[in-house]
């Protein structure tokens, strides 16, 4: 997994912003391999909990001291669906956020939002927790990482609570409407697209991707969930994403290499940039 081991078999091009690596157990050193053949030089690590984000941390912080390819981001969080946990969740991530802030692992915050189509965690308890994300991510001036599910009023509702986000964010695996894209855009957020833009119903998620100026644009795997065609059904993993860039590029008109440097440049300037000499950028 070094680089010194030898380059990649294609010139690494892709990113994956939001990936659980939590699930893979002992194969994780051989799925990131197949992300690094695929091209992917960085994958944000997301947790949906003090636990699962504790795991994504310890793989970003032996990631930076291996100097290991693909490059690795942590992103700490409470899922929704675990928000009724928030009161004993919450301090341990803010904890853990200012750790990994503090040794320059450049984190963000989330996964958090609302989920009101699974609704898991009773709503107040999910908006109580949205919003101390938010709050966390302007203490810590850290990006913030949304989850929206059949929730966009209140989504949207806090955000302009909260707003602005001069350390940016994104709307992980979006799935709003165009007007939803736009206030989103302009509250500073990004809008990233997971494995159901390559899925033949999308068109009018392929619309928005068309329309969302190229520093706006973020995409993802949300692995292990959400395979994109051709993997649809199968279980996920960050190497995949090279086909949800190759959809959203047929989408915008634009050859692949043009998208995936905009998605690249997009994704440097949330995590991997912010302290370049951390995530050995500067070699
Ligand atoms: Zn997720």
């Amino acid at each position: 997994m070094s680089r010194a081991a030898g380059s990649p078999a294609k010139p690494p091009a892709f990113v994956d912003t939001h990936a659980h690596l939590g699930g893979y157990g002992a194969e994780l050193p051989d799925v990131l391999a197949r992300a690094r053949k695929a091209g992917v030089w960085a994958v944000v690590a997301v947790g949906t909990d003090s636990a699962s984000s504790r795991h994504a941390l310890d793989l970003a912080r032996a990631a930076v001291d291996r100097e290991q390819w693909p490059l690795l981001a942590v992103s700490a969080g409470l899922h929704p669906h675990d928000a009724s946990r928030g009161a004993a969740e919450m301090p341990v991530l803010a904890d853990l956020l200012f750790a990994a802030k503090a040794e320059g692992l450049s984190p963000s915050v989330g996964e958090t939002g609302l989920d009101y189509y699974r609704d898991l965690s009773p709503r107040p308890a999910q908006r109580a927790a949205f919003w101390a994300h938010v709050e966390l991510a302007h203490k810590l001036n850290l990006p913030l990482v949304v989850h929206d599910r059949d929730a966009h009023a209140d989504v949207l509702a806090i955000l302009r609570g909260g707003a602005p986000f001069p350390a940016g964010g994104v709307m992980h695996c979006f799935s709003g409407d165009m007007s939803m894209a736009e206030a989103c855009l302009s509250l500073g957020l990004r809008i990233s697209f997971a494995g159901p833009l390559t899925f033949p119903r999308s068109d009018d998620a392929r619309a928005i991707a068309r329309a969302v100026p190229a520093d706006g644009l973020l995409v993802e795997t949300d692995c292990p969930y959400l395979a994109p065609v051709p993997h649809r059904g199968r279980r996920n993993e960050p190497a995949y994403v090279v086909h949800t860039t190759a959809a959203l590029a047929a989408a915008r008109g634009e050859h692949i290499d043009e998208t995936a440097a905009a998605l690249s440049r997009n994704a440097r300037q949330l995590w991997f940039g912010r302290h370049p000499e951390r995530h050995g950028m500067t070699r």
